[in-house]
């Protein structure tokens, strides 16, 4: 039996798929997995995440749909873009995910429009937490979950020059917990990814992958889509992608902001080899084999502000 079960012609995912509204963010975190602080002001387009998932909903069901970017409260009409996706009923939960920094600046009817709420907060960058300490009695009424997570550390997340060792790639791979643990699939420009990361790193390293990713199969409203994405989901084989990601094996270091794009780069030209973390890749590739929970958390805290608990676990 495969890790995905296909229930009325639905390949069904126990974890989560995103989907995101910018590619800038108004942060730039050392080692952004999603690439943002590479990226000029950029948006998604509303209308084409709104296609795709009225497609994909017809072949696949996740536990709950994510909203990122780079920073999704920086897009200009916010309430529109979720109303839009919330009326698709992709997932029966909907989950922002933000560095709260702009929280305290949303409309009311924003707090109406999703079913959880994960704050990631960075040393010297925190969200006002009394106005979120405020709306919790709301939130809690409406059964929100609201997390507040501090990071101090973060894993590296890719290396600009990558490695030619295909072992270690099989090795990053089986000991990913992204996409073998939190299942976290992503759905951009008509394309459906089995992990965020073969979307945002190589898309982001434009050299190596000519600005399209080879990971992503593409959306189609045809029976065929459905057979085929069961059989993307079940493949064992590396991505291309992960021939420069480190999905969750990368280096611990302590958070840091880097608002030059070139300067932010240069941390990751390194090749692959130094960048790993090779306690951790054997420690997560056994949790994985044996189905162990992950202990990836440890540089991180997690606040709850309503009686209401995570799921599953975060992306990286
Ligand atoms: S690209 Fe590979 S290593 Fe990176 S998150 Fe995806 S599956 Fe994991």
């Amino acid at each position: 039996m495969g890790t995905y079960s296909l229930v009325n012609g639905k390949v069904i995912n126990p974890g989560y798929c995103e989907v995101y509204l910018s590619q800038h963010c108004n942060l730039a975190c050392r080692t952004c997995q999603h690439l943002s602080p590479i990226y000029n002001i950029g948006f998604f387009d509303v209308g084409k995440i709104v296609n795709d998932l009225n497609i994909v909903k017809k072949y696949y069901r996740p536990q709950g749909l994510k909203i990122l970017g780079g920073e999704p409260l920086l897009y200009p009409r916010i309430c529109d873009a979720l109303k839009a996706i919330r009326e698709t009923q992709f997932a029966d939960k909907i989950r922002i995910c933000t560095n709260g920094v702009l929280l305290h600046k949303m409309p009311m009817e924003f707090w109406e429009l999703f079913d959880e709420l994960e704050v990631s907060v960075y040393p010297g960058h925190e969200p006002d937490i009394e106005y979120l300490k405020k709306m919790a009695p709301v939130l809690e009424k409406r059964k929100v979950m609201v997390a507040v997570v501090y990071y101090t550390h973060f894993r590296e997340g890719y290396s600009e020059i990558g490695t030619k060792d295909e072992t270690l790639v099989r090795k990053i791979y089986d000991s990913c917990h992204i996409v073998h643990t939190w299942k976290s699939h992503a759905i951009v420009n008509g394309r459906f990814y089995k992990c965020p990361e073969s979307y945002f790193i190589s898309t982001g390293l434009d050299e190596r992958f000519s600005n399209v990713s080879p990971d992503g199969i593409k959306i189609s409203d045809s029976l065929e889509f459905g057979n085929e994405l069961l059989g993307f989901l079940e493949t064992k084989e590396p991505l291309e992608t992960c021939n420069a990601c480190l999905g969750t094996s990368g280096k611990n270091v302590a958070h840091e902001q880097q608002r030059n794009k070139h300067l932010w780069k240069e941390w990751q030209k390194k090749p692959t080899e130094e960048l790993i973390d090779y306690e951790q890749m054997e420690r997560s590739g056994e949790e994985i084999k044996y189905n162990k929970p992950e202990a990836l958390l440890g540089n991180s805290e997690i606040h709850y502000l309503t009686k209401y608990k995570l799921f599953n676990s975060f992306t990286s």
